[in-house]
């Protein structure tokens, strides 16, 4: 394709993108395809005939777009929100065709320096001081397996990347809540520690938060048995319940031990761009890493999470290689970010963000965090006054945590109707949400932050789910008559 064939299908799938954005609405939230369904629509090999731009947005119409369940549906309440705001989808436009690739300084300055203005605006924006320096990786649980390893290497003096594990000597310890993202646990395994040195530190039976004279004890016994805690992960809006674990008593306690203690604020760090909700990550100062993703609520197109560090010489030490070909005579004077990550080729993510805090604007992205905690609230206090409904867990941001549980109904029965009530909405297509266990017991995940929710979207999910419940309950009538 040569740039006027581009410039011509270019205009094409921007037009194709904008019109899928407007119609979205209209569309069932989630996909009713079955496993092998897309696939099928496929031939065996690639067509010998080239294909022209308009035969593949038909494609996106038949065969992509109902293959997917839709994260930027206004009535999309699934997991977490995974916003793609169109200005970010420019940058990220940008950075494809500029073709960039950051494998040194000066493989592409303007790759580097672009990434360290927008990761130092970003520190500011989330009231971060000037101590800490970031980089912008794909995922936070990539940024759980980096912090996993500088924790492992500090606490062997760098033993374990030198000999391997046989060098070190003593069984290190992790330690996190269960509540904790299941990417602590895989990051803890990766990282050689093994996932059976993960200790699920007790929470607030209330908050569900860590429980930091737990975390004493359990790094007290651990000390005892001749282990070596080496790393705590405190969460700031776990995925169940958006938990926050107090992150202030954590550090000191963690201080004490010398473990390193990472920050998983995945979700939660957009809301540190407002600063009445700063208080919920008060102690940061006083951990090691942290890691948090624009890619969730904030509205930047996957993938774009953000991650800072303290000591940056740590991290490059323990993730240098510094191979002859890639020594250079500006090493020294340029940040080099290959060496404070995993992946020697980078991509030019920082457009993605420098567009959207540009195009947008950082006013009206706060304006959209507050909508949808003012969103949250109204819901929430529509769930409080209607009878047989429960909320489960504190709502600190835009996660509501609710059962529906009518009289006569416990145990496994309610178990029964959350997941009939949940999947009657999900299969509809007219709303999404995640159902998840909590303590053991079916709950469903209401959360809010979608781009394109709008009040009246609140109030339809709502109507749905008092709807859903009534006719799961009138289906698990007629099954028990039929019984
Ligand atoms: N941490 C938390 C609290 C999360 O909720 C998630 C994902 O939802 C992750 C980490 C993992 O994020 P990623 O998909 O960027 O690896």
């Amino acid at each position: 394709m040569n740039p006027e064939e581009f410039r011509t299908a270019g205009h094409v799938l921007i037009d194709w993108i904008a019109d899928f954005r407007t119609r979205l609405p209209d569309l069932p939230v989630q996909s009713d395809r079955r496993p092998g369904d897309v696939r099928a629509a496929f031939p065996e090999s690639v067509p010998a005939v080239t294909a022209g731009i308009d035969e593949l947005t038909s494609l996106l119409d038949s065969v992509v777009v109902p293959g997917m369940t839709h994260f930027q549906h206004p009535r999309y309440f699934g997991f977490f929100p995974s916003n793609a705001g169109l200005a970010s989808v420019l940058g990220d436009l940008a950075s494809s065709g500029l073709g960039g690739l950051g494998i040194t300084w000066q493989s592409c300055p303007a790759l580097t320096e672009v990434e360290e203005v927008v990761c130092d605006w970003m520190r500011r924006l989330v009231g971060l001081s000037s101590a800490w320096r970031g980089t912008i990786y794909d995922t936070a649980s990539t940024g759980a397996l980096v912090a996993m390893l500088c924790a492992r290497e500090r606490a062997t003096g760098y033993g374990a990347a030198g000999k391997g594990w046989q060098g070190t000597g003593q069984g290190l310890t992790v330690y996190c809540t269960s509540h904790a993202h299941s990417s602590v646990t895989k990051a803890a395994a990766l990282a050689g520690y093994g996932a059976a040195h993960v200790r699920f530190v007790d929470v607030d039976p209330v908050s569900f938060a860590m429980d930091p004279e737990s975390l004493a004890k359990a790094i007290a016994q651990d000390t005892g048995a001749g282990f070596r805690p080496a790393m705590v992960v405190a969460t700031v809006g776990t995925t169940g319940t958006t938990a926050i674990d107090p992150i202030a008593r954590i550090a000191e306690v963690a201080g004490e031990s010398g473990a390193w203690l990472h920050i998983d604020a995945a979700l939660a760090g957009a809301a540190m761009l407002l600063d009445d909700y700063r208080h919920l990550w008060e102690g940061v100062e006083d951990s090691d890493s942290l890691t948090w993703n624009p890619h969730k609520w904030l509205g930047t197109a996957l993938d774009a999470s953000l991650f800072y560090v303290r000591d940056v010489d740590h991290l490059i030490r323990v993730m240098s290689t510094n191979p002859s070909y890639l020594r250079s005579a500006v090493d020294g004077e340029a940040t080099q970010y290959r060496d404070w990550g995993i992946p020697l080729g980078r991509r030019f993510r920082a457009l993605k963000l420098l567009f959207q805090l540009r195009l947008d604007g950082v006013e009206s992205i706060k304006q959209r965090l507050r909508r949808d905690l003012a969103f949250t609230n109204l819901l929430l206090s529509l769930i409080h006054e209607a009878s047989d409904w429960m909320v489960l867990a504190p709502v600190p941001l835009q996660t509501i945590c609710v059962r529906h549980q009518p009289p006569g109904l416990d145990g496994e029965a309610v178990d029964a109707h959350t997941l009939r009530w949940v999947a009657s909405i999900n299969d509809s297509g007219r709303a999404f949400l995640t159902p998840a266990q909590l303590e053991g017991r079916w709950m469903v995940r209401v959360s809010l932050g979608s781009e394109a929710t709008e009040w009246e979207d609140v109030e339809e999910l709502w109507r749905i789910m008092k709807e859903a419940v009534a006719g799961a309950l009138a289906t698990s009538v007629v099954q028990n008559l039929d019984d």
